[in-house]
């Protein structure tokens, strides 16, 4: 058991086949208690109902401030207190350069990088007051190759501002042992790509990647799990590719 008695939050984790939720199981089974927040409540309390007991959904989207510090002080009021931080949450859209609208850039910069910004700040306050902690943040492959996978460079703008971000606040936390690290997965099986991959594009991709497969949101939950734990005691500021060697160089 890794994370007995930890408490857990996890954003964007009511996508039955996502990332997101695939890591709110694993942190179960590995005995922590889990809260997960997504836009829709109803959505956030059956995937915590689905991984069994104890755990929680709350509405929140995260690039509101205020739900995220309401969802923050809802956690530790319930749950006791926070040990993990999983900003998750994301979107995409396959755009090209001069596609980007500024609505476009705005949805998708502002869920993954302002959503990272604005959850981190509403339990720095919390896990420094404990001296313990540990952020993961759900970067992408897309922000190290300058996309070529699904997403437009809006995507890749806003995970390549996670990974900035992240290393920034490894770097001001760990003073208070506040970890802070970031995974970089790449093409995972999920509906983020909302139906618009194709079977083309699948192939194209897969003469890229070594291990030639794709990746499972298990595989990112995997590593979620040892950036999370104290198996990764003296890691932050890392950036770990989940890829399956896509990014070999
Ligand atoms: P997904 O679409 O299955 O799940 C994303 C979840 O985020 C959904 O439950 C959605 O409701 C939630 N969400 C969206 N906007 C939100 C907001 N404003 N506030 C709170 N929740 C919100 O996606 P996924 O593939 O599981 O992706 C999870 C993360 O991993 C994202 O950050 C994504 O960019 C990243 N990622 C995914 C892949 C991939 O290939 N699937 C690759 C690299 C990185």
């Amino acid at each position: 058991m890794l994370l007995k008695d930890k408490i857990a939050v996890i954003t964007g984790a009511a996508s039955a086949r996502g990332i997101g939720k695939a890591v709110a199981r694993l942190f179960a089974q590995q005995g922590g208690r889990i809260a997960i927040l997504d836009l829709d409540e109803g959505a956030a309390a059956a995937a915590a109902a689905d991984i069994g007991p104890g755990h929680i959904g709350l509405a929140c989207n995260v690039t509101a401030r205020g739900d995220c510090e309401r969802a923050a002080q809802e956690v530790i009021k319930r749950l006791g207190h926070v040990d993990i931080l999983v900003n998750n949450a994301g979107i995409t859209q396959p755009l090209k350069i001069m596609d980007i609208g500024p609505e476009n850039y705005e949805a998708v910069t502002d869920v993954s990088l302002r959503g990272t910004l604005y959850m981190s700040q509403a339990l720095i306050p919390h896990m420094r007051s404990r001296r313990s902690g540990s952020i993961v943040c759900l970067s992408s492959v897309s922000a190290q190759r300058g996309g070529g996978i699904f997403g437009g460079p809006h995507y890749s703008a806003a995970k390549a501002g996670v990974l900035g971000l992240a290393r920034a606040m490894a770097r001001e936390l760990g003073p208070d042992n506040i970890r802070v690290n970031s995974l970089t997965p790449g093409l995972i099986l999920t509906d983020i790509t909302g139906g618009k991959l194709t079977e083309q594009m699948k192939t194209e991709i897969l003469k890229g990647i070594p291990l030639n497969r794709l990746g499972e949101a298990q595989d990112v939950a995997n590593s979620c799990l040892f950036l999370a734990s104290d198996l990764s005691s003296y890691l932050t500021g890392v950036t770990l590719d989940v890829n399956g060697g896509m990014l070999i160089h």
